[in-house]
Order: structure tokens, then C-alpha cells, then sequence
């Protein structure tokens, strides 16, 4: 993927459906929070969630380790596999208050931030960037399943690359751009939630035109 093709998708994507305004949170400690909520559900599971935390006035990594276990899950229960996000959120919170919080955190270069929040139990490489990218505002590029579909599809990227080699790839063709990062990956999820579908309606895509996998493509200049 040249830069050129990077940024021709993006603006293509820009002009189809306009700013996105990622990541929805008040705070940074919330968009972490839903960063690891979000896993295997979709985002308005999460808000159910995350409107149980404030009821609950949770939404602060001690007063989380304060909950009881069960009365933690209850509340995330929406978010769906409740008990085991329960865990991984209570220990992403140990982590937090031990590592002294946003304040400590945001001092640390972002390759030595990226590693200790993968050294934390159930974060992933997504959620660590989603958290790298949306909370601490670092030029980290979030590779998601959106991101393989789509660019495979355009040709772009090769099937069975590694989660590394693909996020790589985006940040050497972009460079190091965070508010590039922070609204391209917003437009991915929203093309792929949308558009270009495990079956994609091609007829609307703003990137048919150029998509090898449009069977719709050229067929006007056969007839
Ligand atoms: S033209 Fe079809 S396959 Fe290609 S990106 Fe658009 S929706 Fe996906």
C-alpha cells in the first residue's frame, strides 16, 4: 500500500461519510473503559454499560476495585460475556492505580506504554491501540476486522497478515498523523458496518470505482 493509496482512501472515505467524532467518552479513563467493552459486542451494548457504571458513580479505575465482583458484572451485564470483561476490567483497573493512573501513564513514551498495556490480562493488541490512539491521543494505528475486509478487498493488503505487519503498514504510508488515525479507523468501522458487509452492497460503495472486488466495476464500458 503506497501513501497515495492510503490517502486516497481515506479522503474517499472522508467525503462519503464525514467526521466521525471518536472515540464517544467524557473522560480518558472512559474511553478506556469502553475500549475493553467493546469487545465481541457492538457499541451501543457497551453505552448500556457504561450508563450502569455512572448510575452506579463507578466510572473511576479505585471505586471499580471497590465494587464487589458480582455487583461489578450485574452492571456489565449488557456488554455481554459480563463476568469475564468483569475480570479483565477490575485487573486493567489494579494495573491503572498501581502504574499511579493517567497522570504517570501519559509521561511514558508510547512503545514502553504499549507493552505494559499488553502485559495486562484480556488486552489485546485492538484494545491497546484503541487506547493508545483514543485515550492517550498517540499516533498508533487500530488494525480491526473492518480493516482486514476492507483492504483486502481493494487489493490492498494481502490475506493472513499479522495484526503487526498490518498496522505497520498504515503508519509508514501515513506516517505519524494521530488525528489521521484517530478518524480513519472511525471511517473504516463505519464503511464496514455499512457498506462493504461480510456481503457488501458494492452498488453504493465511494470506493467501487477503484475496488477490485466490485463485480460491478467497468461493467457499464462492456456493453
Ligand atoms: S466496492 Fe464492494 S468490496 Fe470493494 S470496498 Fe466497496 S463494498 Fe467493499
Amino acid at each position: 500500500m503506497t501513501p497515495q493509496q492510503a490517502r486516497a482512501v481515506y479522503r474517499a472515505l472522508y467525503d462519503c461519510w464525514g467526521p466521525q467524532h471518536w472515540w464517544p467518552g467524557d473522560t480518558p479513563f472512559e474511553i478506556m473503559v469502553g475500549a475493553i467493552l467493546t469487545q465481541n459486542t457492538n457499541w451501543s451494548n457497551v453505552e448500556r454499560a457504561i450508563a450502569n457504571m455512572k448510575a452506579l458513580d463507578a466510572l473511576d479505575a479505585e471505586r471499580i476495585l471497590a465494587l464487589p465482583e458480582d455487583r461489578l458484572a450485574e452492571a456489565l451485564r449488557p456488554s455481554g460475556y459480563f463476568n469475564v470483561k468483569a475480570r479483565r476490567l477490575r485487573a486493567f483497573c489494579a494495573w491503572y492505580v498501581q502504574e499511579g493512573g493517567f497522570e504517570h501513564l501519559s509521561g511514558l513514551d508510547t512503545e514502553t506504554l504499549r507493552k505494559a498495556l499488553l502485559a495486562v490480562h484480556g488486552i489485546g493488541p485492538e484494545t491497546a491501540d484503541d487506547i493508545l490512539l483514543y485515550a492517550f491521543e498517540r499516533p498508533v494505528f487500530v488494525v480491526d476486522a473492518y480493516t482486514r475486509r476492507i483492504f483486502n478487498r481493494l487489493g490492498l493488503l494481502e490475506e493472513g497478515l499479522g495484526y503487526e505487519e498490518i498496522r505497520q503498514r498504515f503508519e509508514q504510508a501515513l506516517g505519524p498523523d494521530m488525528a489521521c488515525f484517530n478518524e480513519y479507523h472511525a471511517l473504516i468501522v463505519q464503511h464496514g458496518k455499512t457498506t462493504c458487509r461480510p456481503r457488501p452492497l458494492c452498488e453504493t460503495c465511494c470506493l467501487g470505482a477503484d475496488c477490485p472486488s466490485n463485480p460491478l466495476q467497468d461493467s457499464g464500458s462492456e456493453s
